[in-house]
């Protein structure tokens, strides 16, 4: 038995894949710290693993973050000051614990600085796509990054800080999303990953990391009904103009529908739900892809994942950070639509909807990418893979 520690990064879409993992690293014997903000204390410790927050100096800085996660530059900075703030405090624990390696998200910066400073093994958790894998600039990322130039000063005035503090070289924006390690386990498969044959050895793609989420709020719905099911993620989605043209695009139809609205939405201003829709703040969403016959997505990365694992076609409307990069290889793939966010009025979200359901090519570009998925191995593939470096470092 070995003793590992994970650095994550406290999001549904970056904590949720790294938990089957770890509770599988759990059942195979491995002692687990993880750390996290409390928000999910409950489901670290189903997995067996050892819950550790990463402490309350971080909560200003978070809360700052707040509505603020698509200025790419600007949440960067954060990190780089998150560095600073949780280093420290985590070297002087992790001198009493003398883990054996370490696992870090691939956002975690600080994960991949602690491991260089004791010298341990280390493992990204990549809970996106791998990134600059010859992928030429999205424009829309582009333009989210021209739009943020105003911190890039501070960006790089934390930078050089953070380096002197650490002795370590500076990290440039780009490294920031990547954060790569000896060993990367990527959660999607090599065939969906936009140009997996230029990248070197060390990453191994696991698909999805689909486990048991012992979510408590099971849903009841018509089973004769195709369901749609609409969710902009856990971040992005305050957005009560496109929920109103969703009501409006499917009140009256054939269809059940499934809204999950997230937890900032003012709940009373959802006016004049139809009566063939379900409305939850979070849905257990593995259970109702399911059932889909078609997601209407941001392109979250986990979200897109999960869909295609269960073979459903997706309209995806990127709102932000690395969604558009997500939503151009669904349309390369043929498994669904990429409709920009300024075009997803009433009309549009109907008529995409209507176009894929009745092509059949949508579902089965879909179920192809799906059983490449199924195929990958999933967290017990990650597990091998971890154990496989571990037998070869330690
Ligand atoms: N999720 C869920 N229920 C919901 C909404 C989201 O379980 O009602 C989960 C979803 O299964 C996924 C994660 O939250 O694992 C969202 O991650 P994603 O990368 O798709 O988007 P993000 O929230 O990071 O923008």
């Amino acid at each position: 038995m070995s003793k590992a520690v994970f650095f994550s990064l406290p999001a549904h879409g970056h904590v949720n894949p790294s938990l089957s993992l770890v509770e599988e690293l759990v059942k195979r014997g491995e002692q687990v710290i993880y750390y996290t903000s409390p928000e999910f204390k409950h489901r670290v410790e189903q997995t067996g693993a050892q819950f550790r927050t990463y402490g309350k100096k971080l909560e200003p800085l978070s809360r700052e973050l707040e509505g603020k996660h698509g200025n790419l530059i600007y949440i960067s900075a954060c990190f780089l000051q998150m560095c600073q703030i949780i280093i420290p405090e985590a070297l002087t624990q992790l001198e009493a614990d003398q883990p054996d390696y370490i696992l870090y998200d691939s956002m975690a910066l600080w994960g991949k600085i602690i491991a260089a400073k004791m010298n341990l093994p280390a493992v990204c958790s990549i809970t996106t796509f791998v990134m600059g894998a010859g992928q030429l600039p999205n424009p829309q990322i582009l333009f989210s990054l021209i739009k943020d130039i105003a911190h890039i000063g501070q960006f790089n005035d934390l930078s050089k800080q953070v380096a002197r503090e650490f002795d370590i070289a500076p990290i440039s924006l780009k490294e920031m999303f990547t954060n790569k390690a000896d060993l990367n386990i990527v959660y999607t498969s090599a065939f969906f990953q936009p140009n997996s044959h230029l990248l070197k050895d060390g990453y191994k793609f696991i698909g999805p990391s689909i486990g048991a989420r012992n979510d408590k709020d099971s849903l009841d719905f018509p089973e004769n009904k195709p369901l749609i099911y609409i969710s902009l993620g856990t971040i992005f989605n305050n957005n009560l103009e496109f929920y109103n043209e969703c009501f409006k695009a499917f009140e009256n139809t054939e269809y059940q529908v499934v809204l999950s609205v997230g937890k900032m939405i003012n709940m009373a201003a959802l006016k004049n739900v139809p009566a063939n829709f379900i409305v939850r703040r979070h849905v257990p969403q593995l259970e109702v892809l399911q059932r889909a016959s078609l997601f209407i997505t941001h392109g979250g990365m986990n979200s897109v994942n999960e869909a295609l694992f269960f073979d459903v076609p997706l309209i995806v409307i990127p709102m932000s950070a690395d969604q558009p990069i997500v939503a151009s290889r669904v349309k390369e793939l043929g498994a669904g639509i990429y409709l920009e966010k300024r075009r997803a009025n009433h009309r549009n979200l109907k008529r995409f909807s209507k176009l894929i359901l009745a092509d059949e090519s949508y579902k089965n570009n879909s179920w192809i990418i799906g059983d490449s998925f199924r195929k990958s191995g999933g967290y017990r593939q990650g597990v091998d893979e971890i154990f496989a470096y571990k037998n070869l470092s330690l």
